[in-house]
């Protein structure tokens, strides 16, 4: 047999960020001391409390069984409360939210339930690349909606053609923003309630960063009136508590979208660990525990420090309003890839080019602030030492 991988696989959009990876091996081989700001990943680690939970669970044989279907219902409420108190939103834990085994599984298996082949996938670029992978692999075929400064990092729904939006089953919204740092306004998110409702569109709305922001909270898109009609959000412990490896969220929203949703994880895994849901369940019992928002210091003094050295090297760049994302626009009108290859040759430091979002991320490049603050200002000292 000579295999050849699935038709919707080998149309997967090439991975973009592969040239820097090549460099950024060679140069850690070459024995370079690499400063890594490409990664999404936090460094600090899961807050004490949590753990305790964690290892208390672990001792039950009861978790030791497969896990309940839809999600631990005491973790579901504990989300469904959190909901409430923290956007003001009333949501029936029992029908219209599930446990996921992180975000990005729930958002990977939603077009399963709800795209058909052929079916139009509206998505935002530069954008977290789970959304267009997740309708190729579906069959639908991805619509790009371009994000840029000009309209806030918000897309221009009026610019969507009619027939494009009529063959359009799904639109996938993230706010705040990976990777522009960018927050939705609520007349965003109404606009946006209002096309999927003229159109038959479901909105699935990322909300992965909503608890990483530095002043005003992030909204949910499901304050919106009659948002539950049409929209389904995905929630994330995993940069709101440093769970990244832990793989646990869930999703909330419109009850028919949410059983679908599930009925398709039925069908492809048996949920998260019990006892992970017990941990996640106390992490959001505390929001507010001094580990959880003694992170937000942490990123608000990096940006400080990353903000201020890019904007004296020439960038033009603006304080995050949400995420640890730096989202800078490339001095000199040089390419995103063109920088990333000079910082990374020059100075060993890595930084994601924008265009490995999409063509709309172009002449962007972003920087995660999770490293300390002592490597983040040697990052800046030999990054200016450029000739730019
Ligand atoms: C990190 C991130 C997530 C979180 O994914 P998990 O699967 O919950 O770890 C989701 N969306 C975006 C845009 C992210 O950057």
């Amino acid at each position: 047999m000579s295999f050849q991988p699935s038709k919707r696989l080998q149309a997967l959009p090439p991975y973009l960020f592969i040239e820097i990876d090549r460099r950024k091996r060679e140069a850690i081989a070459a024995g370079k001391d690499v400063i890594n700001l490409g990664v999404g990943d936090p460094d600090q680690p899961t807050p004490e409390f949590i753990r305790k939970r964690m290892v208390a669970a672990l001792d039950d044989p009861r978790n030791h069984r497969y896990p309940f279907d839809e999600g631990v219902p005491e973790f579901r409420q504990q989300a469904a409360s959190f909901m409430k108190q923290r956007f003001g939103v009333d949501v029936d834990w029992q029908s219209e939210l599930i446990t996921l085994i992180g975000s990005k599984e729930g958002l990977g298996h939603l077009p399963v339930a709800v795209v058909n082949p052929g079916d139009i996938v509206l998505v935002p670029q530069p954008g977290y690349p789970v959304y267009q992978a997740a309708s190729i692999l579906t069959g639908g075929v991805p619509y790009h909606m371009p994000l840029t400064e000009g309209n806030g990092w918000m897309p221009d729904l009026g610019a969507i053609p009619g027939d494009v939006a009529k063959k359009a089953s799904l639109m996938f919204l993230n706010y705040p923003n990976n990777p522009t740092s960018a927050c939705a306004t609520p007349e965003f998110f109404a606009e946006a309630v209002a096309f999927a409702k003229a159109n038959d569109i479901v909105i699935a709305q990322d909300e992965a960063y909503s608890e990483l922001y530095f002043d005003q909270r992030p909204i949910s898109i499901l304050e919106v009136p009659g948002a539950k009609d049409v929209a389904i959000e995905f929630h994330s412990l995993s940069k709101t508590f440093n769970m990244t490896g832990w793989r646990l969220g869930w999703a909330v929203g419109n009850r028919d979208i949410v059983s679908a949703l599930a009925k398709v994880k039925g069908n492809m895994d048996s949920g998260q660990f019990n006892a992970i849901q017990q941990a996640g369940q106390e992490a959001l019992a505390h929001v507010d525990h001094v580990e959880v928002k003694g992170s937000l210091d942490v990123y608000r003094e990096r940006r400080d420090v990353l903000v201020d050295g890019l904007g004296e090297i020439g960038f033009d760049v603006k304080n995050p309003e949400a995420t640890f994302y730096v989202w800078a626009k490339c001095p000199k009108g040089l390419s995103s890839m063109d920088v990333a290859g000079r910082v990374l040759d020059e100075a060993s430091v890595v930084l994601i080019p924008g265009i490995g979002f999409g063509e709309p991320g172009e002449g962007y490049v972003r920087a995660a602030l999770t490293v300390g603050v002592e490597r983040l200002a040697e990052a800046v000292r030999r990054m200016a030492s450029i000739d730019w």
